[in-house]
């Protein structure tokens, strides 16, 4: 299902870091024996987070169209789910604090067997 527009898209975009396994994979596979598993322990929230990210950027959530706009390529990018606890949706969330963190961190220089902090 394709709900929306197009936006343009970026050469950013159309790089590909998608892992080989995801967590939405491992879900699909052994959510449902999981859930029968630990019924007893798994709340409605949890629940619902499961189901969230196993239907992330799938068909499920709808999609829209995207077009290179160098080459004029398009392809239906499915939405994401927006849930705070999906791996794919807090990916860039991620990468930014790391890279933020990583700014906050002082140089270290190693001379010989002394560690020098700056
Ligand atoms: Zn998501």
């Amino acid at each position: 299902m394709i709900r929306s527009g197009m936006r343009v898209m970026t050469r950013s975009d159309t790089r590909s870091n998608r892992p080989a396994i995801e967590i939405a994979d491992i879900l699909r596979r052994h959510g449902d024996a999981y859930r029968r598993v630990h019924a007893g322990h798994l709340g409605r929230v949890e629940r619902r987070v499961m189901s969230a990210i196993v239907a992330c950027r799938t068909e499920a959530l709808g999609g829209h169209m995207e077009a290179c706009d160098d080459c004029g390529t398009t392809r239906v990018a499915y939405n994401s789910c927006r849930n705070r606890h999906c791996p794919k949706c807090q990916g860039r969330a991620r990468a930014a604090w790391l890279a933020a963190r990583q700014a906050d961190l002082l140089p270290v220089f190693v001379a010989g067997e002394v560690v020098v902090f700056l």
